[in-house]
């Protein structure tokens, strides 16, 4: 009897320290110098790029140091010097690190040159130095892109979710409504506008977040939609899993049913007869909303 209480005192202890590890809080810190940072943030989380999701964040920076998020194992680096004729990866020059309870960071386009010490299975300190920002790989123009990994990989965070807060007063702007007639051709749609139509098609609307700085178009962190006062969908982009061969958003949507053509996706539409009326609200990463209603009347033709 004795013996097996003080086991089970023993297995409860063990219990309570496993779950405190895996409750580890991690403070994560801007991987590069903060000064002026709502400037610096160029894209956003989940944004469009083609045919999938932007998976991190990025910063404009050249030549700055990159600073570990966090204190962390190295898990990986590949530097074009590794294979100096092979082809660049789309990633350029980057650096993985593991910190612990399946949490990575990664870092891309790094400026050439490996850091002593990245080759090593060594602990790296939250704002230790590991590379310069860089252009390598996919890159137009210098910048840093950096990724946030939860489940081993198998889940990719908005790193805004963790990281200080980044100013931004103003709330996205929604811009014009598509229909998509094709691939290549669409018309718009301007509030109170009479259209001819005669079967379904995608209909897109463009929303970016400009941040105080001109020519800023970031996406936004979330989306809803209505046609005719019933919600077509409510969707966010705070995280991505990896679910049947794709990504999806959290509430389940893959890429192809929240973006075409570089637009957000309100969908594959049949409109009725008369008044149809789009709502659409949008928030950015400091929850500024925005909502647009377009109006417009529909005869449907053969
Ligand atoms: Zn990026």
């Amino acid at each position: 009897m004795r013996r097996s209480l003080s086991l089970g005192i023993i297995l409860a202890a063990f219990h309570l320290s496993t779950f405190a590890q895996n409750d580890k809080v991690i403070n994560f810190l801007f991987p590069v110098k903060t000064d002026g940072i709502e400037n610096k943030v160029t894209s956003v989380f989940g944004e469009s790029r083609g045919d999938h999701f932007h998976n991190g964040m990025d910063i404009a920076s050249t030549g700055e140091p990159v600073l570990a998020m966090a204190e962390g194992k190295i898990l990986y680096s590949r530097f074009g010097e590794d294979d100096p004729f092979g082809e660049e990866f789309g990633t350029g020059n980057s650096v993985w690190l593991d910190h612990g309870n399946g949490t990575y960071s990664s870092y891309y386009h790094l400026k050439d040159g490996r850091f002593p010490g990245l080759l090593e299975e060594r602990l790296v300190a939250g704002g230790e130095k590991i590379a310069y920002t860089g252009n390598t790989g996919h890159s137009s123009g210098a910048h840093l892109h950096f990724v946030l990994l939860k489940d081993f990989g198998k889940t990719i965070q908005d790193p805004m979710k963790v990281l200080p807060i980044v100013d931004d007063e103003s709330p996205p702007v929604i811009g014009n409504l598509l229909i998509h007639h094709d691939e290549y051709k669409y018309s718009q749609v301007n509030d109170g506008d009479n259209i001819n139509i005669s079967k379904a098609f995608p209909v897109t609307v463009g929303i970016q977040d400009a941040g105080k700085k001109p020519g800023q178009r970031r996406g936004v962190s979330q989306i809803q939609i209505s046609l005719n006062g019933q919600l077509l969908k409510k969707a966010s982009f705070s995280n991505l899993h990896y679910e049947k061969g794709e990504w999806k958003n959290s509430e389940g949507f893959p890429f192809s049913e929240l973006y075409f053509k570089d637009q957000y996706l309100v969908g594959h539409l049949d409109f009725r007869n008369g008044e149809n009326v789009i709502k659409v609200l949008a928030w950015d990463f400091r929850q500024n909303l925005t909502e647009k209603t377009f109006t417009f009347y529909v005869s449907r033709i053969r």
